[in-house]
């Protein structure tokens, strides 16, 4: 539904930025903007939401590699560098296989469920070179509006045909004066670093630092004081609990990052083991994190942040942010049972609940949507 002018009433409203919490709101949206926001007392009689409605911002997905949709929960009892190592890996094997069709279906249907899932950013690896670059645009140009992929491929075959900017499997997939001038070249720039101890021991953070990278991917095995450099370096992170709990490698130093590192996002990592639920992934970062001694309410907020905004904030761009002023682009929960209204810690109580939540619609831009 496209209609220039309504209101939206919610009984919980996470949205700016540092997060907050409001109650009991109208919001007015206007030709895409929210014009002004209220006390529900302010709503006229007809509008969307109830009191029993929570408003969030949309989901920013840091991390992920769409075209492995194609084949789900393969391999699963082979080790990791089996599977996704370039370039002799059972993944990569399976991918070179993959018909220009095949990799578009298999795109476009990971990109459908991220949009269900309450996504609005994607921040997607692509594989095999312009092909990769290629068949996501060609993905994304019939997927639902509201959502927007940034297309990060590798050299390869027809390379950079279609990508807006690098990722690399490794910054030492390539000598360092090769990565330094990609990196420069095609932006924003990425790398996994330090999924396992074996790559942080051949030194892939300082590679991917020199070369000047704008995220990485993972830092299962930095140290805080690594991580202390990335935030004097300005450089993003990308955390993905699933993926490394599922290769067995560790788990990621959630809690020091959400600290230490103002530029932190969520990532579910390869789409063959996991779907594109970066809420999932905030409700597992804060287990992690308490797990890893951070017991502070702070650490909530900063993974709603990180869900919310970080993909967003990794690459440059400014997240949509639902204030007055904002644009109308937020999302609509039904879940008044789930009691995140009445939790004593509300944004521990959104991360953790989610999966109680259910998405009534979404507002992109303006646009009604109905899911
Ligand atoms: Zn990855």
């Amino acid at each position: 539904v496209v209609t220039s002018e309504y209101a939206v009433r919610a009984g919980i409203a996470f949205t700016g930025r540092p997060l907050r919490v409001e109650r009991d709101r109208c919001y007015w949206v206007r030709n895409g903007q929210v014009e002004s926001v209220e006390s529900t007392a302010s709503c006229p009689l007809t509008h969307l939401g109830s009191e029993n409605t929570i408003l969030t911002p949309t989901v920013g997905l840091g991390h992920t590699h769409s075209m492995d949709h194609a084949f789900p929960e393969y391999g699963v009892d082979r080790p990791l560098e089996e599977l996704v190592a370039p370039p002799r890996g059972l993944k990569h094997r399976l991918l070179e296989g993959l018909s220009w069709k095949e990799a578009v279906e298999a795109t476009l249907q990971y990109y459908r469920l991220a949009w269900r899932n309450g996504a609005s950013l994607i921040l997607d690896f692509r594989e095999r070179g312009g092909f990769g670059c290629l068949t996501a645009k060609k993905a994304l140009s019939t997927a639902p509006e509201g959502l927007k992929a940034i297309i990060l491929g590798r050299p390869g075959e027809d390379w950079p045909l279609g990508c807006d900017g690098l990722g690399l499997n490794s910054p030492l997939d390539y000598n360092i004066g090769t990565v330094r001038e990609l990196a420069s070249q095609y932006r924003p720039s990425a790398a996994h670093v330090a999924e396992t101890v074996d790559a942080r021991r051949s030194g892939d953070l300082e590679a991917a630092l020199e070369a000047g990278l704008d995220f990485i991917v993972h830092g299962t095995f930095l140290s805080c004081d690594d991580i202390g450099l990335l935030e004097e370096k300005g450089v993003g992170l990308v955390l993905c609990p699933s993926s490394n709990m599922w290769h067995s490698t560790g788990l990621p130093p959630v809690g020091c990052a959400l600290s230490r590192l103002s530029r932190v996002s969520l990532g579910t990592d390869n789409a063959a083991w996991h779907g594109p639920d970066a809420w999932r992934e905030a409700s597992l970062a804060l287990h992690v994190a308490r797990l890893q001694g951070y017991r502070a309410p702070s650490i909530a907020r900063r993974i709603a942040e990180a869900l919310f905004y970080g993909a967003y904030e990794i690459v440059g761009l400014e997240p949509p942010v639902p204030v007055e002023g904002g644009p109308a682009t937020f999302l609509l929960w039904s879940g008044h049972d789930s009691r995140i209204s009445e939790s004593m810690e509300p944004f521990g109580g959104l991360v953790k609940r989610s999966g109680l939540l259910r998405l009534i619609a979404r507002i992109d831009g303006g646009r009604i949507s109905w899911v």
